[in-house]
C-alpha cells in the first residue's frame, strides 16, 4: 500500500488514482497520515472490499503529483544518521563509525516533492536517503524484532548547509539541516510488505540532469533494524516519526573540485520501489 498526505489529506496511491481516506470511508478513517500508520492493516482490508466501488471524483492522476506535501507532516520527532555508508565516510576522509551518529532535523524543516530549496549559502548540499517512517513504534526494540515497529519507507533528501554544519566545533548537524524546506520526504510512503528488504534498495541523485549519487543500501554500516533498535533503547519511537538512515557516497563535498548548488538546479532523488522526489533551488526566503 502507498500512503500520500495530499493537501494536507491523506490518500491511498492506487492504480486508479490518488484516494481520499477520510472521505472514501465516509469518516471511518481519519484525514492524517499519522493516524493511519497504526491501522494499515484494518485500512488495507477496508480498500479491498470497497475498492471497486470508489467513484472517479475521488481520484486523480498520480502522474499528477501537485498537491503533495512531507508524508507526515507533523511527526514528534526527526532523526538522522551521519556517515551512514562506508563509501561516504571514505570520500568524507573519516573511518566508518563504530556506533551510530544520531542528530536531528527539526520539525519546522519538513517539505514535500516540488518545494524550492533556499540557497541559503554558498555550501547548500544534497544527500538522498532512506527515511524510516515509523508505525507501531516502541521502546527497547531488539534488532530481530525491530522492523515490526516500521510502518514503510519513503525518499528522502537531506539538504545541507556545509557552512553552518561546520560552523561550530564540534559541528553542528542539527541546525545546518534545518533551514526552512532542507528536510524533504515523499513522494509518499510504501508499506513495509510492498518494500521487502530494505538493505536492497537502488538509491541516487541526479542534480541538474547529472547522477551524482548512485549506490545501493546494501552499503549502509548499521542496518535499518540496527538503527531502529538502537534508537529505542533511549528514546520512546512514536507513530510517524521519521528516521533518516544516511547519504551514500556523491554528496557535492566529496566531488573535486566540491560542487554546491545554485539557484536553478533540479535535484532530482530516487529510489528503487519507492519512487522520487524533485526540488528546485531557488534564491533564500
Ligand atoms: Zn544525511
Amino acid at each position: 500500500m502507498r500512503l500520500a498526505t495530499r493537501h494536507g489529506r491523506a490518500h491511498l496511491v492506487t492504480d486508479q488514482g490518488f484516494v481520499d481516506v477520510s472521505a472514501a470511508s465516509h469518516g471511518r478513517f481519519s484525514h492524517r497520515v499519522i493516524d493511519l500508520l497504526t491501522q494499515l492493516d484494518e485500512v488495507g482490508t477496508w480498500w479491498d472490499e470497497v475498492h471497486h466501488e470508489v467513484t472517479e471524483e475521488l481520484v486523480a492522476d498520480p502522474a499528477l503529483d501537485a498537491g503533495l506535501g512531507p508524508v507526515v507532516d507533523q511527526p514528534s520527532q526527526i532523526f538522522a544518521v551521519g556517515l551512514n555508508y562506508h563509501e561516504h565516510a571514505r570520500e568524507m576522509g573519516l573511518p566508518s563509525p563504530t556506533t551510530p551518529m544520531i542528530f536531528t532535523k527539526f520539525v519546522s524543516s519538513l517539505a514535500g516533492t516540488g518545494s524550492p530549496i533556499p540557497r541559503v549559502s554558498d555550501s547548500v548540499d544534497w544527500e538522498s536517503e532512506l527515511v524510516v517512517v515509523i508505525g507501531r513504534g516502541g521502546r527497547h526494540l531488539t534488532p530481530e524484532t525491530a522492523l515490526d515497529a516500521v510502518a514503510g519507507y519513503c525518499v528522502g533528501q537531506d539538504v545541507s548547509d556545509r557552512e553552518l554544519q561546520m560552523a561550530a566545533s564540534p559541528p553542528q548537524f542539527s541546525l545546518g539541516k534545518s533551514w526552512p524546506n532542507f528536510t524533504v520526504t515523499g513522494p509518499w510512503i510504501t508499506t513495509r510488505d510492498e518494500v521487502g528488504d530494505p538493505q536492497n534498495l537502488g538509491i541516487r541523485c541526479d542534480v541538474s540532469e547529472v547522477t551524482f549519487q548512485n549506490s545501493t543500501t546494501r552499503d549502509m554500516v548499521f542496518t535499518v533494524a540496527e538503527v531502529v533498535s538502537y534508537l529505542s533503547r533511549v528514546v520512546e519511537l512514536r507513530p510517524g516519526d521519521l528516521i533518516f538512515t544516511g547519504s551514500p557516497e556523491g554528496v557535492g563535498q566529496g566531488q573535486k573540485p566540491p560542487r554546491f548548488l545554485d539557484e536553478g538546479d533540479i535535484v532530482d532523488t530516487r529510489i528503487e520501489k519507492l519512487g522520487s522526489i524533485r526540488n528546485t533551488v531557488v534564491a533564500p526566503f
